[in-house]
């Protein structure tokens, strides 16, 4: 990735937004540039638009939306953005956190209204650390339709997709972003010229040199994300002398079956599971959340853990479709007795037993273990049993591009670049620095409400195009 003056570059077209990226971010900006009355281009690499966003669930956190209203659910932005503080330890910018919580709901109402998205509120599960049910997703709860339908909103107001197009090197002139090049399939090569131009290009979690650096306990793990996000953004932005935030934030996930690499849902811990190593021992807190479990589990002998759960838990599980794929693929094993399910597992039959009677005691009796958790209110295992065999993943990452109220991309020295915009994965996020500081939906908070932010900031810069 290089950023290389303007200077003799010859352009082949001009476009007043361009928007690298045509995932959730790229494609909501895009949406948001052209209201504003700007000619937007998008590029993106792939053959066909999906990003993280396609691989999501595509659940969006929004309060006081009249989605939540119809169903009688208080919420409200200063509600939400409390909760995001909470969870991120008050690291995140506070002043990002109350301009997203209050841009995401009218961002979703737009899409509903003006594109069609029929978006509803889910009420009947609560993720941790909401105060109130404010998960908004498209009839198939995948992130997947998310990105079909943007997509087709995209295409329905005329804007271009270019796709099989990677951009690598931006051009800039007089402090200001000039163009970009960009590279085909073929190696053809193609120089855009651009009045503002928008980064909509997620973070690093596909690049191993920029996660060991920045988030080195999840070097090893695997990645559950779109391949296509290499940090080309943080690099430019790097060499563009932009200040970074949070490199270190994450969402990594505990629970991916192993060697199926298919998503376990955390119900099964929540609901009164636990995890246990190879010896049959558990060796954390499995209720401070998914993302912090990530490295626990891959601190153990081999990288893995086993959940073990229950026929009852099994149930509540299966309404996800991976769960369903994961027990087609044999991932679930099954036991009546624990004896029997520990010699399936090749684990120590008296530990994983003895495992079970200390969880089990303290579920009846309360108090907490030495890892610090409690079983307060968390309902009894009982025959028959299962498990899975799972790792540690990372998703993506949260840390980025430092921007103003605008999505604008800041220096190191606080100055706007001024035609510059970064949303979604490539933007510094709300989730601090740890893993733990993800709370459910911070990722397509980020691409949905600062993706509109930016295009609308981007496509008011359309009389400065070059
Ligand atoms: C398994 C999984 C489940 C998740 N579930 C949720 C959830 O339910 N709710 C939630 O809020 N978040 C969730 N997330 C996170 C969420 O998916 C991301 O935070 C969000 O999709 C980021 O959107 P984006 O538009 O920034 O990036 P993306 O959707 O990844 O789009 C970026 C696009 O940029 C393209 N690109 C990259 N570099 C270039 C380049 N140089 N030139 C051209 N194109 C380029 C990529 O190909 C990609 O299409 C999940 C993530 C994973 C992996």
């Amino acid at each position: 990735m290089r950023v290389d003056p303007a200077d003799g570059i010859v352009f082949d077209i001009e476009v007043p937004v361009a928007v690298i990226g045509a995932g959730a971010a790229g494609l909501v900006a895009a949406l948001a540039a052209h209201e504003a009355g700007a000619e937007v281009l998008v590029i993106e690499r792939d053959p066909v638009p999906r990003g993280s966003t396609a691989l999501s669930a595509g659940l969006i956190p929004a309060p006081g939306t009249r989605w939540q209203r119809e169903a009688g659910l208080g919420d409200s932005p200063d509600l939400f953005a409390a909760d995001i503080m909470a969870k991120a330890h008050d690291e995140p910018d506070p002043a990002l956190v109350a301009r997203l919580a209050g841009a995401v709901g009218p961002a979703l109402e737009w899409l509903s209204d003006r594109h069609g998205l029929p978006f509803s509120v889910i009420t009947d599960f609560r993720y941790p650390g909401h105060s109130a049910n404010r998960m908004h997703g498209l009839p198939s709860r995948s992130g997947e339709e998310l990105v079909d339908r943007l997509a087709r909103a995209v295409e329905a107001a005329g804007i271009p997709i270019l796709c099989e197009a990677r951009v690598d090197t931006l051009y800039t002139e007089a402090g200001a972003i000039r163009g970009f090049s960009l590279v085909r399939p073929d190696g053809a090569r193609e120089r855009v010229a651009c009045g503002a131009l928008v980064l909509a290009c997620n973070g690093y979690g596909g690049n191993k040199a920029l996660v060991a650096q920045h988030v080195p306990e999840l070097a090893g793990a695997l990645y559950f994300g779109h391949e296509g996000n290499q940090g080309d953004a943080l690099l430019w932005g790097e060499a563009l002398g932009a200040a970074t935030r949070h490199l270190s934030g994450h969402q990594g996930h505990g629970s991916v079956a192993h060697p199926h690499g298919i998503l376990i849902t955390w119900a099964t811990v929540t609901e009164g599971g636990f995890q246990v190593n190879g010896d049959g021992r558990r060796f954390s807190d499995e209720s401070r959340g998914y993302s912090e479990q990530a490295a626990e589990v891959l601190r153990q002998p081999g990288g893995t853990a086993v959940t073990v759960f229950d026929a009852r838990i099994a149930d509540i599980a299966r309404q996800f479709e991976d769960f369903r794929k994961a027990e087609s693929a044999g991932a679930i094993v099954e036991a009546d007795t624990i004896e029997e399910l520990a010699a399936r597992l090749h684990l120590p039959e008296a530990a994983l037993a003895e495992t079970l009677a200390e969880v089990e005691a303290l579920k009846r009796d309360g108090g907490r273990d030495g890892f610090g958790r409690t079983f307060a209110d968390v309902p009894a295992l009982n025959p028959p049993y299962r498990a899975v065999r799972v790792t540690g993943a990372l998703f993506h990452t949260q840390g980025g591009l430092v921007v103003d109220d605008d999505a604008r991309v800041l220096t190191q020295g606080g100055a706007p670049i001024p035609n510059l915009f970064a949303a979604g994965g490539a933007a510094c996020g709300v989730s601090g620095t740890g893993p733990g500081g993800y709370l459910s939906g911070n990722g397509l908070l980020a691409a949905v409400a600062l993706g509109r932010i930016a295009g609308q900031a981007a496509g008011a810069m359309r009389f400065v195009s070059p």
